[in-house]
């Protein structure tokens, strides 16, 4: 991300680390390209303020409003004046309340941000590549049908193509990366882990009444149910052997055992399987600890044999130990469409053609 930035740039991170976690949390090259640009680096915990003001995690009126503090394409002033109108015309009808929210946004911003020095030494920083992409590495990645067998190597696309596209640098690529025809692998999703969620559900399977209906409306199949022999569980990690209940249903589901695992690096905290729970067994807790816990236990999870075709399909719970073929999206959080799509690959699996999917 950093590689473009001109020098003498304006950097702004939306996180919540303060200026002392800076220096572990960003990556070697990020800062090697800060310091060799001689950045003006600044932070701000957008979705803080955000909460405070009442726009849940809606950043954007915050961060327009950091873009024109920093930026100075225009007048600051002039710049507020007229986004604060534009709030009004925006949020109007949707009562005083919601401008009122919108505007204190704003109004909070700019005391939010927080200038951080770029220390010198950064730009002579050593960049071990392999050292960053470890953490990635170490997931584990489902087996799914592929379509093509010339572009069939997905790992490989997505380590030569996807990779680089997704880190804002497809420019690099020579057109010999791609095969000719412009067709990909399928299941390259898997791939990404771009760990983007900020809160990540944790499940707590006494409540749990094990209808599935989380991982139905979940729209980057992010939370799923999963069968296992108590054989099986035997070689679980200890917190998914204590997270697991003997599966209930009656019919085949008598021989396993049953647990709801989230993937914490694919879940975009969008809540929705936390709203849907009848239980109320779903609770949101921060993604950095989920994924200390849980990434063990999702790359257990996702090894464990496919048991769908034990299983009927047409019902609700049935259709969710299907394995689904379009998994970890990247639509937009708690995106309305996916959940439909996600269903009818598990419905009708590999046969199934989408065609113009607008
Ligand atoms: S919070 Fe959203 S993305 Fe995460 S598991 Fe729940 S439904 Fe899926
Ligand atoms: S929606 Fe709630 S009760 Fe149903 S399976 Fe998911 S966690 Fe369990």
């Amino acid at each position: 991300m950093t590689r473009y930035l001109k020098q003498n740039a304006v950097c702004v991170i939306n996180c919540s680390w303060d200026v002392k976690e800076l220096e572990q949390q960003l990556p070697a090259k990020m800062r090697r390209d800060l310091a060799e640009k001689k950045a003006k680096l600044f932070i701000i915990d957008a979705t803080k303020i955000a909460v405070k003001a009442g726009l849940g995690k809606r950043i954007n009126m915050i961060m327009q409003t950091v873009f024109f503090k920093l930026s100075a394409v225009m007048p600051y002033e002039e710049a507020v004046e007229m986004l604060k109108k534009s709030i009004k015309k925006m949020y109007g009808k949707k009562g005083d309340k919601v401008v009122k929210m919108n505007i204190d946004g704003v109004d909070a911003s700019i005391a939010g941000i927080v200038e951080c020095e770029v220390p010198a030494a950064w730009a002579s920083l050593a960049v071990d590549t392999e050292a960053s992409d470890a953490k990635t590495s170490t997931v584990a990645y489902a087996k799914g049908p592929r379509m093509f067998p010339e572009v069939q190597n997905a790992s490989q696309f997505a380590a030569q193509v996807q990779k680089p596209c997704n880190n804002l640098d497809g420019n690099s690529l020579p057109v010999s990366a791609f095969v000719p025809g412009g067709r990909v692998p399928c299941g390259t999703s898997q791939y990404e882990k771009r760990g983007i969620a900020i809160q990540v559900p944790k499940v707590g399977m006494d409540k749990c009444t094990q209808c599935n209906k989380c991982s139905l409306i979940c729209p980057h199949a992010a939370v799923r149910p999963f069968l296992m022999t108590s054989q099986e569980l035997g070689k679980a990690p200890a917190s998914f052997k204590e997270g697991s209940r003997s599966a209930i249903g009656g019919g085949v589901l008598d021989n396993y055992q049953y647990r709801i695992q989230v993937s914490p690096w694919d879940c975009t905290g969008c809540e929705l399987c936390v709203r849907i729970c009848p239980a109320d067994a779903l609770t949101l807790g921060p993604a950095e600890k989920a994924i200390q816990e849980e990434e063990a236990n999702w790359n257990f999870a996702v090894a464990l044999p496919d048991r769908g075709d034990e299983i009927d399909k047409t019902t609700v719970k049935g259709s969710q130990f299907q394995k689904p073929y379009l998994e970890f999206s990247g639509a937009c959080e708690g995106c309305g469409e996916t959940p439909h799509v996600k269903l009818m690959t598990q419905l009708f699996g590999d046969r199934l053609v989408i065609a113009n999917a607008t």
